[in-house]
Parts: structure tokens; C-alpha cells; sequence
């Protein structure tokens, strides 16, 4: 590990991943070993997470391949930097901001998309300029074999290195010191993570997760708001991120909206989503018995089977959940919807706030006041009004959490902004050196 720290931080004093052109070769390089190995990448996801085809593409490879066509589309122009005014004291001359690389940098990946939260972080690290460690997680194993074995064909070995492995690597790796440290999981390691990070004074990013709430309001327009919720909530068998975690719905909507739920759940994985090509696993049985042992904690009205050996959880939802359950006090992370009542928009409002900070939160209401309410009124790393998930789509929004729900972000520029320094540069002419800014300091210069 200390070699490979070296060779790296030698390559990045070389300046060797300064320029554009080396940037965006990099990028085509990586977007071309996607391409190559289309199949290879679908086939392991749909190994590690039951992922479908059509899901690994629309949620990793494509995703990706966007990811790659914005950055190295806008590069040339976040690479210019900023001009910024020049006050009249420090005239005649020019200020601007001047983004340079960090150096050597670590991503660290999470298994839940464990080739996008892996590469889309280095796609922003390389569009700025620095070389990198990525290391992906071992719950995702295929994935990360495959990634380890094809990243070095295709991407500058003197600047991208691998690293795979459990905890223990991680750890080691964390003993190094990096420029800059991107790390996306839960919020226990997060911890981990910035306490090492903070002894070698490393700045870094935490992507975590936490409960991402929905709130639906008596004005919503139940079904399309129910198959927007299935849809971002059963998407990875409930294993993203900005989930819908819960459901706050008005009282007299209830249960149309839980009729709504249903019937989304059976058009989209039909009657026995264990058959169903396009609903996930769950990653592991460690992960499975903890899900499992949350239906004890409501009534369910939905689904509520599962499989051991195969680590099926059916998409469930559950009612009459009491606030203070672990259902409710814990990321469910898996294909549990709680759906609770609540009486109006100010109560909704509170019980975020009585909570911590989520990643995303979702408001579905016809009104856009009342949509505002929730935007003003509370706090979350991204909302989304009126569906889930398609945030992410848009890479001129930032994507982050905010107090436990994570530090940083990324996407498009802001991603390239992160793995980036700022340096604040002015520059002034010889030509104009008045005396009066020299000692000594006479009174006449006192009174100016
Ligand atoms: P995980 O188990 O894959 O762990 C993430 C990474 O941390 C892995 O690479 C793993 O090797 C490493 N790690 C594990 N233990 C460690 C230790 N003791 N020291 C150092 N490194 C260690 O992921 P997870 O934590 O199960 O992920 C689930 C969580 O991640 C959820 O809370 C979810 O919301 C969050 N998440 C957040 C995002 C985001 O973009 N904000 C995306 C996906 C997942």
C-alpha cells in the first residue's frame, strides 16, 4: 500500500493528470470499458443483487454513460476557472479562481449500486485532475472483482489504482494520507471514516443515508403519487439511499392511497414478485433476517413473505406503526413501506423536524404553497415534489445529505468542485507602485 501511495503521489506531482486532454481520455477510456462490457456488468449485478438488466442500465450503466458525456462535454469550461472583480486599493491588476487537482484521493463505495456510487465519484475525481484509490464493497463481490479486473486495462495505472476488500483494507487504506477522502455508506462507518480522515487533517465527503420521508397530502393525486412511491421505493428491493423510507399520509387518504400502493406493486412485479424479473434481492441473509424482524413491528396490509434462501423480501407495507419502533427509529433500507396517518400538513412538518436531518424528501400535494411550506419549513439534502428519485437525473442539481444524512456533494460541476481546490489567484503589473501604501505611516497617510 505504501508503494502504491507513492507511485500515485508521484504521478500527481509529475502533473501528468493536469491536462484536458489526459482528463478526457480518461473519461472516454472509462465510458468505452462500460460499453465493452456491457453484459459482463449486468450479468454481476443481476448476481450480487438480483438486479434486472433493464435496472442495472437505467440505474448504473446508463447512468454512467451520462455521467461521462456531461463532464467531459462542460469540462474545458470548469477547467477556465472564475474571473472575479478587482477592488480599487489593489489596482491596477486581475483576480480569478484557478480549480486545481487535490492529488491523491480515496472513494470508497457502497454495495447498493456498487458500480455507480463506485465510478461516478471517479469520474468527477478524474475530471478534476487527481489520481485515485476507489475501493469497492466487498457485499457486492462480483462487482467489485469485475470492476478490479477491468478498471487497470482501461484507466492509467500510475493514477487509478483498485483496492478490494473488507473493513481491514479499508481501514488500511484509511492509515494513508489522501488529499481528499469520498466515502458513501452508513453513518456508523462514515464516523470511522472522519475520524481517520481528521488525522491527517483530510477533508471529506460522506455520502450517508438515513429516513427519506413522503409526505402526501389530501390534495395529492393518489395513483400517480402511489405508482411514483412503489416505484422509487421497490427500485433495488428498497435498497436505495433516497428511498421513500416512510409514508406520512393525510388521514382521509389513507386508505386509497394504501389501495393505490397495492395496485401499483402487483402492475409493476404482478402477483408473486418472487417470479418477477425486474424486483430484486436482498443483499445478503445478514441484511434479510434484519428486515424480516421488522415486520413484527406493524400490521401488514401488503406482501409481508419471504425467502431465506434465496433472501426475498416481497414489497410489504405496514400500517398501525407505532413512531418510537425500531421499524421507525432505524434506515429500513429494504422493501418496507410504514405508512402512518397524520392529521395535517403543520403535523407532517413536525415529525420531520423532530427527526434527523433526512437525505431526500418528498412532497406530493397539488399545492404549490403547501409544497413550499415543506421546502421552507424543513430541512433534507434534496427534495423532490411530486415523484421520487428523479432528482438524480438532473446533473445541474447537487446531490448530498445534511447534518446525519451526510457532508459534501457531487454531480456535474459540483462534483468536479469538490475534487477540486480553488486557489484564489490575483495578479498584479509591476508598471504602478505608489508610495503611499509603504511606511512609514505618516498622519497625512493615517487620515486616508
Ligand atoms: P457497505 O457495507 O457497503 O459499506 C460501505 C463501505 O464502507 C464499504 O466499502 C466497506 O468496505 C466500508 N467499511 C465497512 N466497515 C468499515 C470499517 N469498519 N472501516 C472502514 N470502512 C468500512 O455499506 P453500508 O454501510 O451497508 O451502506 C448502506 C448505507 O449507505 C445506508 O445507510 C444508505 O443509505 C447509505 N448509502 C448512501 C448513499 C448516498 O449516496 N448518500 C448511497 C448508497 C448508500
Amino acid at each position: 500500500m505504501n508503494d502504491m501511495m507513492e507511485r500515485l503521489r508521484h504521478s500527481s506531482i509529475s502533473g501528468l493528470t493536469r491536462p484536458l486532454t489526459w482528463r478526457l481520455e480518461q473519461l472516454k477510456q472509462l465510458k468505452l470499458m462500460l460499453t465493452d462490457h456491457e453484459n459482463d456488468f449486468l450479468k454481476v449485478l443481476e448476481h450480487d443483487l438480483g438486479k434486472s438488466k433493464a435496472e442495472g442500465w437505467l440505474t448504473e450503466l446508463g447512468y454512467l454513460n451520462s455521467d461521462i458525456d456531461y463532464t467531459c462535454k462542460h469540462l474545458a469550461k470548469w477547467m477556465r476557472g472564475k474571473r472575479v472583480s478587482q477592488p480599487l486599493m489593489a489596482w491596477p491588476g486581475k483576480s480569478y479562481l484557478h480549480p486545481e487537482p487535490l492529488g491523491v484521493v480515496l472513494i470508497i463505495g457502497a454495495w447498493n449500486y456498487p458500480l455507480q456510487l463506485l465510478l461516478s465519484p471517479l469520474v468527477a475525481a478524474l475530471a478534476a485532475g487527481n489520481c485515485a484509490v476507489v475501493k469497492p464493497s466487498e457485499l457486492a463481490p462480483r462487482t467489485a472483482e469485475l470492476i478490479a479486473k477491468l478498471l487497470p486495462d482501461y484507466l492509467a495505472n500510475e493514477a487509478v489504482q483498485v483496492v478490494t476488500g473488507g473493513a481491514e483494507v479499508a481501514q488500511e487504506l484509511l492509515a494513508q494520507r489522501f488529499d481528499h477522502i469520498m466515502y458513501t455508506g452508513g453513518g456508523r462507518v462514515g464516523r470511522i471514516v472522519m475520524e481517520a480522515a481528521a488525522k491527517h487533517l483530510t477533508p471529506v465527503t460522506l455520502e450517508l443515508g438515513g429516513k427519506s420521508p413522503a409526505v402526501v397530502l389530501d390534495d395529492a393525486d393518489i395513483k400517480t403519487a402511489a405508482r411514483r412511491i412503489a416505484w422509487g421505493k421497490w427500485l433495488n428491493a428498497g435498497q436505495t439511499c433516497i428511498a421513500p423510507d416512510y409514508v406520512l399520509v393525510a388521514e382521509n387518504q389513507r386508505e386509497a392511497l394504501i389501495a393505490a400502493l397495492k395496485e401499483a406493486v402487483e402492475d409493476f412485479y404482478g402477483s408473486d414478485p418472487s417470479d418477477a424479473d425486474d424486483y430484486g434481492r436482498i443483499v445478503n441473509e445478514q441484511h434479510w433476517q434484519r428486515l424480516v424482524n421488522y415486520l413484527d413491528d406493524g400490521t401488514i396490509v401488503h406482501g409481508g413473505d419471504y425467502d431465506r434462501e434465496h433472501c426475498f423480501l416481497a414489497p410489504t407495507i405496514l400500517t398501525n406503526v407505532a413512531p418510537d419502533s425500531p421499524v421507525m427509529a432505524e434506515e429500513i433500507f429494504g422493501p418496507i413501506l410504514p405508512i402512518l396517518s397524520i392529521p395535517n400538513l403543520a403535523s407532517a412538518i413536525e415529525f420531520i423536524r423532530e427527526r434527523d436531518k433526512p437525505l431526500a424528501l418528498y412532497g406530493f400535494s397539488a399545492s404549490t404553497r403547501s409544497l413550499q411550506q415543506i421546502t421552507e419549513q424543513t430541512h433534507a439534502g434534496n427534495q423532490c415534489n411530486n415523484d421520487t428519485l428523479m432528482f438524480m437525473l438532473n446533473p445541474e442539481l447537487p446531490f448530498g445529505g445534511v447534518g446525519p444524512s451526510g457532508m459534501g456533494r457531487y454531480h456535474g460541476k459540483f462534483g468536479f468542485d469538490t475534487f477540486s481546490h480553488q486557489k484564489a489567484v490575483m495578479q498584479r503589473p509591476f508598471w504602478f507602485d505608489p508610495k503611499f501604501r509603504y511606511p512609514p505611516y505618516t498622519s497625512f497617510k493615517q487620515k486616508l
